[in-house]
């Protein structure tokens, strides 16, 4: 079935739903879709952060008629109250966005996953991505079950990274299983979502839709699961820093962005919803010549682990900007994989080294729950 006769599927699927006043959903000025990318199906209604509970019915049978159609490639509907920001909500009670439960009767949808970690950046382009990927494969490389989920709504990049081809399976239970890469389960919003529809979503729906995502995905026993957050410091990184139960955050940074305001920016946005920074990472932090092999200090050296320590944060290191890191990065082999004994390889199993031995420091829940679903 093309996207064209799901869509009209779809909107027949919809047609005897109706909002809790009555009016029927599709005709609803607050919803937004149904929209059909690639056969997967997206929905959003917009409500005020007070009708989360009266609106959750709806939401789900929504949701769950979508589900039920032949043809479909899987299909999400979420709650968005864009009335009230991100930032209020940090000082009330967590965001509930999706069924409308109270946060205490809430499911323990990542039960089995031991430490969930956010990688962020204060802005794009800095090597967030390629550092999350690189990470979680160091991690792997020390015999630890990683995920990673590519939460970079407005620019997707796992897909290329891991080179993923095709679409996640849906198990019997109509839940969404991850897909296999380099040893790593990996999902990517940039499988699930229309790039075109997410652009326009603001923060609390970006919210929404990444809860929604982190519970209908069926991530198994994981002792990480590593969080490739959008950049930047608004609404929607706050909204998941408050609302998925996080171990802690990795900050990365170009050493020239490390002294300025963005990386702090990040480093404040976490503490103030009560995640430790586990650690700051120097990305592109000198340049390895290609030709002479040379090592160039671009930015000058040791600045950044120099405000690194004035900010309170562990440093983790310093990643090189290397030819070789961009091209593998982008050629869908990330270094790690393609080679775990070479110098980057054995920099981000370091790092991932340091960074286990503070997560199994830190005292943790081993139930991890999802504020918001
Ligand atoms: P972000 O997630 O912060 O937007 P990406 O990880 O997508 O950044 O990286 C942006 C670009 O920079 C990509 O083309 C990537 O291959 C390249 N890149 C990232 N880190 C390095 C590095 N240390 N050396 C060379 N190229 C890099």
């Amino acid at each position: 079935m093309d996207d064209a006769d799901l869509l009209a599927a779809a909107r027949e699927a919809l047609a005897g739903l109706a909002l809790p006043d009555g009016t029927p959903l599709l005709e609803a000025g607050t919803v937004s879709g149904p929209v059909v990318s690639s056969g997967r199906i997206s929905l959003a209604i917009s409500i005020t952060a007070e009708d989360a509970a009266s609106f959750a019915d709806i939401r789900s049978r929504a949701e769950t008629a979508l589900r039920a159609m032949p043809g479909g490639d899987g299909a999400i509907v979420v709650l968005t109250a864009e009335k009230q920001s991100a930032a209020k909500q940090s000082a009330a009670a967590p965001p509930d966005l999706g069924t409308g439960k109270a946060p205490v009767t809430k499911p323990p949808v990542l039960s089995g996953v031991r430490h969930v970690v956010a990688v962020a950046s204060g802005k794009g382009g800095v090597g967030k991505s390629t550092t999350s990927v690189n990470l979680a494969l160091g991690l792997r490389s020390l015999g630890l079950k990683v995920g990673i989920l590519d939460a970079d709504i407005h620019g997707p990049s796992l897909p290329t990274l891991l080179a993923l081809h095709g679409r996640p399976r849906l198990g019997k239970d109509r839940r969404l299983r991850p897909m296999q890469a380099f040893g790593l389960q990996a999902m990517s919003m940039g499988l699930m979502v229309d790039q075109e529809t997410a652009m326009v979503w603001r923060g609390p729906m970006v919210m929404s839709a990444i809860t929604q995502m982190l519970s209908d995905v069926d991530w198994g026993t994981l002792d990480v699961l590593i969080i490739d957050m959008p950049p930047g410091t608004g609404d929607a990184q706050l909204a998941i820093a408050q609302g998925t139960d996080l171990a802690g955050a990795v900050i990365v940074s170009t050493p020239q962005d490390l002294a300025l305001i963005d990386a702090r920016r990040g480093i404040a946005m976490f503490r103030k919803v009560d995640v430790p920074i586990l650690g700051v990472i120097e990305n592109m932090a000198h340049f390895i010549c290609p030709d002479c092999g040379g090592r160039h200090a671009l930015f000058g050296e040791g600045g950044a682990q120099a405000e690194a320590r004035r900010l309170g944060a562990p440093y983790l290191g310093a990643v090189p900007l290397t030819m070789e890191l961009r091209r593998a990065s982008d050629s869908g082999q990330p270094i790690v994989a393609l080679d775990p004994d070479g110098p980057l390889g054995q920099l981000y199993a370091g790092m991932a080294r340091t960074l286990w031995s503070a997560l199994e420091a830190a005292p943790h829940t081993d139930q991890k729950t999802l504020k918001g679903v």
